[in-house]
């Protein structure tokens, strides 16, 4: 094939494992996913670790691709930092396997390789392994992203949904509903998509300056992605067999944000983040948590909700604006799809 042949988009061959696999995987993922740890190319990346070790893994299949805020690369990296995040485990290796469909342009593939490389330097973690398929035109949608990721947990350090205790303050780190509602946007052409961003961001470094200035005082910590706060909460109150009481006044959603839900008939309690986290702590270190928190710039908004309370276990009640509380009940079916 001479130069001015070369494919403008993936072919079934992209995917044969023979040279044009290779081409595709050295000319256009190694060099823009770099880090300190490029992959070796072996069959299995081999990494010394010592102690206890977190593995996670997700699978991303947002519509559209690319929207405000981020694309499919930047999620694909920061939902499994964060994942690794959320257990207190230092994220370190990530794998990368992409589903591409015959025809994807490859100027969209350069683009979310680049995002992914960027985010990856962002969050201080190396893609160590991977792997590439091509499927038949109409047989996918454009891109499918894996990421598995493995972390290390520190001696002693025991975060986990089943560890709230009645009395715990339960902390968010800010404004919630922008990843949902930024993707619902882009996908129907809204006109306010312009001034809602998703929060995509990898969280581990929060998470870090969190856990350094409060040590054990964090019993649990979860990021509410798809299904939201409200999912979140009823997931970690039956996890732990506590119930939750929270303060409708105290969720914080930008005005914006809550202007738009309203119109679109959705509740921001339900709508997926992917840059905040949910942490539940020892009520005498919440103020301390705030702080810290709030230093740093993911989580200048951060807030305190509400309390665990001894009470039926898994039941989230919410003291709303009018005075009697009601409960939040999980979130049943699909609001909406394809969201990461
Ligand atoms: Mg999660």
């Amino acid at each position: 094939m001479s130069e001015t042949d070369k494919p403008e988009t993936v072919l079934l061959a992209h995917g044969s494992g023979g040279s044009l696999s290779h081409e595709l995987v050295a000319g256009r993922v190694l060099f823009r996913i770099s880090t300190e740890a490029t992959p070796t190319l072996d069959d299995s990346a081999v990494v010394e670790m010592h102690g206890c070790i977190a593995f996670t893994t997700d699978s991303y299949i947002v519509d559209p691709l690319f929207f405000p805020g981020g694309d499919i690369g930047r999620l694909a990296v920061c939902g499994t930092v964060n994942d690794l995040s959320m257990v207190g485990a230092i994220p370190r290796h990530l794998s990368l396997a992409l589903i591409l469909e015959e025809g994807f342009p490859l100027q969209s593939l350069d683009a979310v390789m680049r995002s992914v490389g960027d985010t990856c330097r962002e969050a201080g973690v190396d893609i160590i392994t991977g792997d590439t398929k091509v499927v038949n035109r109409g047989k996918g949608d454009g891109l499918f992203i894996n990421t598995a990721g493995i972390g290390l947990v520190p001696d002693g350090r025991h975060i986990s949904g089943k560890l709230a205790r009645p009395g715990d303050r339960i902390l968010v780190s800010g404004s919630l509903a922008e990843h949902g509602l930024a993707i619902m946007a882009a996908r129907e052409g809204l006109a306010f998509s312009s001034a809602i961003r998703s929060d995509c961001a990898p969280l581990n470094g929060i998470v870090g300056a969190l856990l350094e200035a409060m040590g054990d005082a964090v019993h649990c910590m979860r990021d509410p992605t798809r299904g939201g706060l409200g999912t979140t909460l009823n997931e970690l109150a039956s996890q732990s067999r506590v119930a939750m009481l929270i303060d409708e006044s105290a969720i914080p959603v930008r005005p914006d944000v809550r202007a738009a839900c309203e119109m679109l008939g959705l509740d921001p309690m339900y709508v997926a983040n992917e840059g905040k986290f949910i942490a539940i702590v020892e009520p005498s270190r919440a103020e301390a948590a705030l702080r810290a928190l709030r230093v740093h710039p993911l989580g200048k908004n951060a807030v305190d909700i509400g309390e665990v309370v001894a009470g039926r276990p898994g039941r989230v009640m919410m003291r709303t604006h009018l005075g009697p509380t009601r409960l939040v009940a999980m979130l049943s079916g699909e609001l909406l799809p394809r969201i990461c």
